[in-house]
């Protein structure tokens, strides 16, 4: 009697313990995905070129200070900047093309994106 006892708080500390080390995966998965919410931008003005990243919170704040959401180039100040996406091989900033889509070859090394074209209209 005393020894099933025994081995059934034994069976719940340990469920408890799967329990937090649940929860403890779950949280550090969450603090990756929100490391990841970085949009990519590519300034085209001439001359400058420069890629750099924003985070969902700062695109945030841009928006409610600029009413059309443009992001300024934080190497020249221009405004003339593009979302961009970083080539699958390369790395290098690709513009995106059309509604921020990711563009089917890498302007850069010519990769294969592996992103369908748009049907030929
Ligand atoms: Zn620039
Ligand atoms: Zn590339």
């Amino acid at each position: 009697m005393t020894a099933k006892n025994i081995g059934l708080v034994l069976f719940a500390l340990a469920a408890l313990g799967a329990a937090g080390y649940m929860t403890m995966g779950y949280l550090n998965k969450k603090e990756v995905t929100e490391d990841f919410a970085t949009i990519s931008y590519l300034c085209i003005a001439d001359k400058c070129g420069a890629a750099f990243q924003k985070t969902a919170p700062e695109l945030l704040a841009l928006q409610r200070s600029s009413p059309d959401g443009a992001v300024p180039c934080p190497t020249c100040g221009s405004m003339k900047t593009i979302q961009s996406v970083p080539c699958p091989k390369c790395a290098k900033a690709m513009p995106t093309v059309g509604h921020a889509q990711t563009p089917p070859k890498c302007p850069h090394c010519g990769a294969d994106t592996g992103v369908r074209k748009p049907p030929a209209p």
